[in-house]
């Protein structure tokens, strides 16, 4: 049976407008990096996906590289979207990314016109649907010219392929020379996509959050729960199926002694008001107007239904946040 979508779905979801465009984004977005792919079951990634939607998660991200393999997570999307979430095409943002490599071939990479175009014409097919809606560079590649890039991502739109223009993993620099390049193309930037959490204040340090402020485009930030580390999760060692026990990307290594010390702390400070690290971690990304939205990933329908809950809560006080200072960073 299909699915029909929760009626109170806008009913607790904040939406926050992405930099100084007309698309509003929901605070917390769906990402399907991780436990989207083969090795996991089709009908749990669907559940959480249709989970995310009845809570208020409008907008999914995907990126041609997501699985294992290479555009699996995609084509996972595409059967949802076949068979439940058709009917709410209009409701939904969908967005991926090229440029990070899926293969050998030179045009498997970088940021040619040839990789983009082409790779979006694959994720098109795989997530069975007329256009994306946010097109992204995956990450700045400085052997390519500039404008062919900026060229290539505002063709895509201009072609009816994506609705808008993005970047990820681009220095401040970058995203402002190609913000400028695109606004002469009529075709502005929409959303850049760092990474940020209270254990990686890059953004901040590198002047990332007054260059989207000052050019007008959003920050949709992922990885903003460290991949599970500002949860509660490792406190007592590493849970089994846990992404730091079977993923390539976050190593066992990464819980030590300095790890756990932290994490207990800032563990402390959130359960004093009353909520979770996850909880506490998600309104840190989001206390910033900058930041359009908090791009999470989860592995089941209860850690959506955990994160949001995250939206409940009032600010950090100016204390909480020097606290978080001294405990978030090396
Ligand atoms: P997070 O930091 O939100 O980590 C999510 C993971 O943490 C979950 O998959 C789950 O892992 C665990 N988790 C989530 N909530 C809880 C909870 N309440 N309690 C305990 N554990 C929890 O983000 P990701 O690193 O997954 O990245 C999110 C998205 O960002 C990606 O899917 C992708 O779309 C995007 N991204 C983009 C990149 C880029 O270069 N542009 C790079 C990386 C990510 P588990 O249960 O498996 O342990």
């Amino acid at each position: 049976t299909t699915h029909a979508a929760a009626r109170d779905r806008y009913d607790r979801m904040a939406y926050r407008r992405a930099g100084r465009s007309g698309l509003d984004l929901p605070a917390l977005s769906l990402g399907l990096w991780q436990k989207f792919g083969t090795d996991y079951a089709y009908e749990t990634q669907r559940e959480i996906i249709l989970h995310a939607f009845d809570l208020g998660i409008t907008h999914f991200d995907n990126a041609d590289r997501y699985g294992p393999p290479h555009r699996a997570a995609q084509q996972v999307f595409g059967r949802v979207l076949a068979r439940d979430l058709a009917p709410y095409r209009d409701e939904l943002v969908l967005s991926t990314k090229a440029g990070n490599p899926i293969g050998p071939s030179p045009y498997l990479r970088g940021g040619s016109r040839k990789s983009l175009l082409n790779s979006l014409d694959h994720s098109l097919r795989d997530l069975g649907t007329d256009y994306v809606d946010v097109f992204y560079h995956h990450r700045a590649d400085p052997s390519t010219p500039l404008e062919e890039t900026a060229s290539a991502l505002a063709d895509a739109v201009r072609q009816g392929k994506a609705l808008y223009a993005g970047v990820s993993n681009y220095t401040p620099e970058q995203a402002h020379a190609i913000a400028e390049l695109l606004r002469v193309q009529r075709v502005p930037l929409l959303v850049h996509q760092p990474r940020y959490s209270v254990f990686d204040r890059t953004p901040e340090l590198s002047g990332l959050l007054d260059t989207a402020a000052a050019d007008g485009f959003g920050l949709v930030v992922y990885s903003p729960l460290a991949q599970g580390l500002l949860t509660d999760k490792y406190l007592q060692g590493i849970p089994a199926g846990a992404r730091a026990e079977n993923s390539a990307f976050l190593s066992p290594d990464a819980i030590d002694a300095v790890y756990r010390e932290r994490a207990a702390a800032l563990n402390a400070l959130a359960q004093g008001r009353g909520q979770s690290l996850a909880q506490l971690a998600l309104q840190w990304v989001l206390r910033r107007p900058e930041v359009t939205s908090a791009l999470i990933g989860a592995s089941s329908t209860w850690q959506l239904d955990h994160n949001v809950k995250a939206l409940d809560f009032p600010p950090l006080t100016d204390d909480e946040l020097k606290l978080i200072d001294e405990h978030g960073v090396h």
